[in-house]
């Protein structure tokens, strides 16, 4: 048993080759990178998965990981991080996927931090989870059928409080756009074909303990309301859309969509959201109207409630009531958020239209069930580029084009996403085969021009199979600094979350300079500044926190809190939030700084595996680098104009110098220095990379 709260104390670790299970002992092993997360789950990928292993490799490891905050009540923890090798990427790195839901506080109910699975097992087989209870069963009634179904039987035999991750067809057929999903509607993208590459349908566990808090009760409760009184709305909006009379400020970009007179429409009778002063820690999960932000305001007619992870008071899924989608085969009951609603891009439906919201219903379905992948919506984008361009008339045979219901597409009529849903998870045809491996063997197959696709605003590919994900359009070089660093697995939000409070720019440059030392750090969105040493500081500070929250686990689509909704603090949020609630978790007490350190080394530990996995040190020309659309507008705007995110090719050579010198990498190769290393505590990880040749 673990000395400390929050943690379960124990690693599961299940051969699928061998059949062996056994247990770890979390502190002993991993507590050095926050025994959670993807701490454990870089840690594992180097000590035990060696370079030059592919992702479906009976060698690779899966890790579902939760953390110390995990299943706790501690404000949105409800986040699992699976790390593994990245499909997707055409070299195969490591990265991680990651799926809300209550997957995470179920795992820790039954006394596990994390999973790690290796080999391959021999038929379809899913692992059980009941407390100290674990079994590989047969799967071969599962298999071949999609997540609902599989979903649905786990819960039949472990009882409907069980939590469960699968995989559809998709993953079965080792489509590399394929992704694992729990609750029916919670996803880590990119991961699927390797659950399916170990012939493991799904985990299914359900757990009957609790979660040991260190801290008192009072003193655990009086932590958790100031939380929520720092709270905003989804992506941490400080200001609501539409002027209310508590705001100050408002802005139409702003998730925070409550209003007097906005309502839940579908729900019987309808519930009005009110102007959800932000004293009113009881109205939270009201300020996020997401069937208004996602869809317009024809959203609002058809939310029936909003819906979320475990133990988050913001609930920023939305469940539709769409009746009018059922005539295409589907419950016109959907939950989901942001771009898992991806479906609908595989149309061009018009936005605040029933076109549209039915297109995102049947959409949803379909890669829910059959666990498709979007990549940030990037193959609906490839789908309607290709297309536009003429390539699929070029590339497939006359048959087969012609089978495509082309006529379906243009007219936006959803039987064209349930078409092309099932070609691309059953691998049907060179059609289906090709746009389920993602841009990057996209482009070798058909042999495209990556620089023409390098260039274009519109598919924003950004580099190694990643579309761009809050880059120049946030905080300009911070974003894209952040971009280069997460490829292929973009899931950033740290400077985003707080770049988009709504607030008045000199407000988040007050607060910006208490952090990164100068208002100079903080640019208004649209319209930025040269380079300088404080915005390196920024993006160093955002990536770590992403690897904190990630760890511990904590929401970073919420995460970290740098502004709050009240006046009476100047709008200051608390950076502190995380520290606070890992020592209150835990018992070890930690101070902001001392927990950053621990993100830096889980961080550094991320690049290490990068560098050992590409096998150079050359980060800087084979890994860094960015897209030939960033450096050109496509109104002839120059940089540092107001109104443009171009980027100036010098200015963003003397970002990465800046963003190098403040992590301690080496300048010319981006590379992680040896003294850098060790001074984080990865003397070992400096040793091979140095025996390895792979140190600057
Ligand atoms: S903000 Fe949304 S994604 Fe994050 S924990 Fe809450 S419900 Fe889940």
């Amino acid at each position: 048993m673990a000395t400390y709260g929050g943690w379960a104390g124990k690693v599961l670790r299940v051969d699928l080759g061998t059949g062996k299970i056994t247990a770890e002992n979390t502190i002993e092993k991993y507590k050095d990178f926050l025994g959670g997360g993807t701490g454990i789950g870089y840690k594992v990928m180097w000590d035990e998965v060696p370079a030059g292993t592919k992702a479906w490799d009976p060698e690779n490891r899966i890790i579902f990981s939760c953390g110390p905050l995990a299943g706790t009540g501690a404000p949105a923890n409800g986040r699992t991080a699976i790390t593994s090798l990245w499909p997707l990427h055409k070299k195969e790195l490591v990265g991680t996927g990651h799926m809300g839901g209550h997957f995470a506080a179920e795992l820790k109910f039954a006394g596990w931090d994390a999973i790690i699975v290796q080999g391959k097992a021999a038929r379809p087989v899913w692992i059980s989870i009941e407390d100290e209870k674990v079994e590989i069963k047969d799967a071969s009634h599962l298999w071949g059928n999609g997540i609902y179904r599989t979903t649905a039987e786990i819960c039949a035999e472990l009882g409907s409080s069980a939590q469960v991750a699968a995989i559809g067809q998709a993953g079965e057929n080792l489509v590399r756009m394929s992704n694992i999903m729990t609750g029916n509607s919670h996803s880590a993208g990119g991961l699927g074909s390797v659950m399916g590459s170990k012939n493991l349908k799904a985990i299914g566990v359900k757990g009957s303990k609790s979660v040991k808090i260190a801290a008192d009760k009072n003193e655990w409760k009086k932590l958790n309301d100031y939380i929520l009184s720092l709270a905003g709305a989804n992506n941490q909006w400080v200001v609501p859309k539409t002027p209310q009379p508590w705001a100050e400020y408002s802005d139409k970009g702003s998730r925070w969509t409550a209003s007097k007179g906005v309502y839940w429409g579908a729900a019987d009778p309808p519930v009005e959201t009110g102007t959800c002063d932000p004293h009113d820690k009881h109205s939270i999960a009201y300020r996020t109207h997401k069937g208004i932000f996602d869809f317009g305001d024809i959203g609002e007619k058809y939310t029936v409630r909003m819906d979320g992870c475990h133990s988050c008071p913001i609930r920023c899924h939305i469940v539709l009531n769409v009746p009018s989608a059922e005539r295409y085969g589907v419950s016109g009951y959907a939950t989901n958020t942001c771009i898992g609603w991806w479906g609908r891009g595989i149309l061009k439906t018009k936005r605040n239209t029933i076109e549209d919201l039915e297109a995102a219903v049947v959409g949803k379905h379909m890669t829910d069930d059959l666990g498709l992948w979007c990549n940030y919506g990037l193959i609906g984008r490839t789908l309607h580029y290709l297309y536009e361009k003429g390539v699929f008339k070029s590339v497939l045979s006359e048959t087969e084009y012609n089978s495509i219901p082309w006529d379906k597409y243009l007219k936006n009529d959803p039987e064209f996403i349930i078409d092309f849903c099932r070609r691309v998870a059953f691998k049907k045809g060179e059609f289906g085969i090709a746009m389920g491996e993602g841009i990057d063997r996209l482009i070798e197959r058909w042999k495209l021009d990556p620089e023409e696709i390098s260039k274009d605003h519109y598919l924003v590919y950004f580099s190694n199979g990643f579309p761009k994900h809050h880059a120049s359009e946030n905080g300009g070089q911070v974003g894209m600094l952040i971009n280069t660093q997460y490829n292929r697995d973009s899931q950033c939000h740290s400077h985003s979350n707080f770049l988009s409070s709504g607030l008045p720019l000199e407000i988040n440059k007050k607060l910006g300079a208490e952090i990164f030392g100068s208002p100079d750090a903080i640019d208004a969105n649209g319209n930025y500044t040269p380079m300088n040493p404080y915005k390196a500081k920024f993006a160093k500070w955002a990536l770590i926190r992403k690897e904190l929250h990630d760890s511990l686990p904590l929401c970073n689509w919420m995460f970290p809190w740098i502004a709050s909704p009240l006046k009476e603090r100047g709008y200051k949020g608390d950076t502190s939030i995380e520290a606070q609630l890992y020592s209150a978790v835990t018992g070890d007490k930690k101070t902001e700084a001392e927990l950053d350190l621990i993100g830096e080394r889980i961080f550094n530990l991320h690049r290490a595996l990068t560098i050992r996995g590409m096998g150079t040190k050359e980060m800087r020309k084979e890994h860094d680098y960015f897209p030939e659309w960033a450096f050109h507008d496509e109104n002839g705007k120059k940089p540092f104009e107001p109104g443009t995110n171009v980027m100036d090719r010098d200015d963003m050579e003397k970002a990465l110098d800046l963003f190098y010198a403040e992590l301690g990498w080496d300048k010319d190769t981006g590379a992680p220095t040896k003294e850098t290393l060790e001074k984080l505590g990865l003397k070992e990880v400096a040793a091979e990379l140095g025996a390895k040749g792979l140190l600057p």
